[in-house]
């Protein structure tokens, strides 16, 4: 059975695959080369952000398996085929290192750490009052994967937490709402926005001057997830303006960032390279190889993606 791997890696990252993915399925042939004429043989592809088309021209292809957590590019193509199923990636270690970032994120911001190290900068001593985290409310936009294990730090770290869903949830210790009211009777109420939801035509452009006008001034924003759902130049009027304290920003309209722009030196915004939550080979191969074989052997495949909704 031929397994195509495709996708943009970084250096040393698709031999981390191919070894994490041989030891996991040792009876599939895994070709990484798409140029390689033995790529027309797959019926399964595991890609990693693929380049438009590159799973144009496979006559067999039956499964696609994301070894990423989004898959808005990967839906984007239109060259992608319709009818064959496509499965995102969900690994309990990369949500619970999602929700490292998140409760580290709203901790450093609840306790002003960030603000200390400025002041460390400067050569500054000037303790602060102490803010409790029961008085320092959270909203986190998505209660999936991402959504549900940042969920259970914040709640396990004492923090009141409401949270956002397309649909009805309901996650314990959590006040949970959803639909366009939801929206708005959370921004009333929390402190920080956390954002993980998926990027979508519903999603996109979300964290956007209209929202920060509805929050309680002030407001912090975490954005985990996806640039395109900030409007960045909102985003610098809202920190001048007051609107916003503060940004911890993991992911951007242009990545890398480019030089020069203006959130790399803004006081107020921490920027983080895109590493929320990184795929580790050596645990989602294990992930999406039980996928695979679930799709070899007729059972229904796990984290199946939704066309119509998009995520
Ligand atoms: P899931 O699909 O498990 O969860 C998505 C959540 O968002 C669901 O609760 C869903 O609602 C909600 N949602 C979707 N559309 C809307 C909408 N229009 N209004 C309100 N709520 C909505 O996704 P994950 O938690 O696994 O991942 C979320 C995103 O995190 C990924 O798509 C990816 O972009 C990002 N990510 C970022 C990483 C990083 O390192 N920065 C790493 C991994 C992921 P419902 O429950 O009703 O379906």
């Amino acid at each position: 059975m031929t397994v195509l791997l495709c996708g943009r890696f970084d250096p040393g990252e698709q031999e981390a695959w191919l070894a994490a993915l041989g030891q996991a399925c040792p009876d599939e042939v895994f070709v990484s080369d798409r140029a390689d004429p033995r790529a027309t043989a797959a019926d399964v592809a595991l890609v990693a952000n693929p380049p438009p088309g590159a799973l144009q021209g496979l006559p067999r292809l039956g499964f696609v398996q994301s070894l990423w957590a989004g898959v808005e590019r990967l839906l984007a193509d239109p060259t992608l085929p319709p009818a064959v199923p496509l499965a995102r990636m969900v690994d309990p270690s990369m949500s619970a290192a999602m929700a490292q970032t998140v409760a580290w994120a709203v901790l450093a911001l609840q306790r002003d750490f960030f603000r200390y190290a400025r002041q460390q900068r400067a050569g500054q001593w000037l303790p602060g009052p102490q803010r409790r985290a029961d008085d320092f409310p959270v909203g986190l936009l998505g209660l999936g994967e991402m959504g549900a294990a940042a969920a259970r730090a914040l709640t396990g770290l004492g923090f009141p937490v409401h949270g956002w869903s397309r649909t009805p949830r309901t996650l314990p210790g959590l006040r949970c709402h959803h639909g366009e009211a939801g929206l708005h009777a959370l921004l009333g109420e929390v402190a920080v926005l956390v954002n993980l939801l998926p990027l979508t035509p519903q999603t996109r452009g979300l964290l956007a001057a209209p929202l920060f006008a509805r929050a309680r001034p002030g407001l912090h924003l975490v954005n985990l997830a996806r640039g395109a759902h900030l409007v960045e130049a909102d985003a610098l009027a809202a920190l001048a303006q007051g609107q916003l304290d503060e940004l911890v920003l993991d992911v951007f309209a242009e990545e890398p960032l480019p030089p020069g722009h203006p959130f790399w030196l803004h006081p107020r915004v921490t920027v983080l390279p895109h590493v929320a939550a990184q795929t580790d080979p050596a645990t989602a191969a294990a992930v999406a190889a039980a996928n695979l074989r679930r799709w070899r052997s007729g059972q229904p495949v796990q984290h199946l993606v939704d066309r119509g909704r998009q995520y």
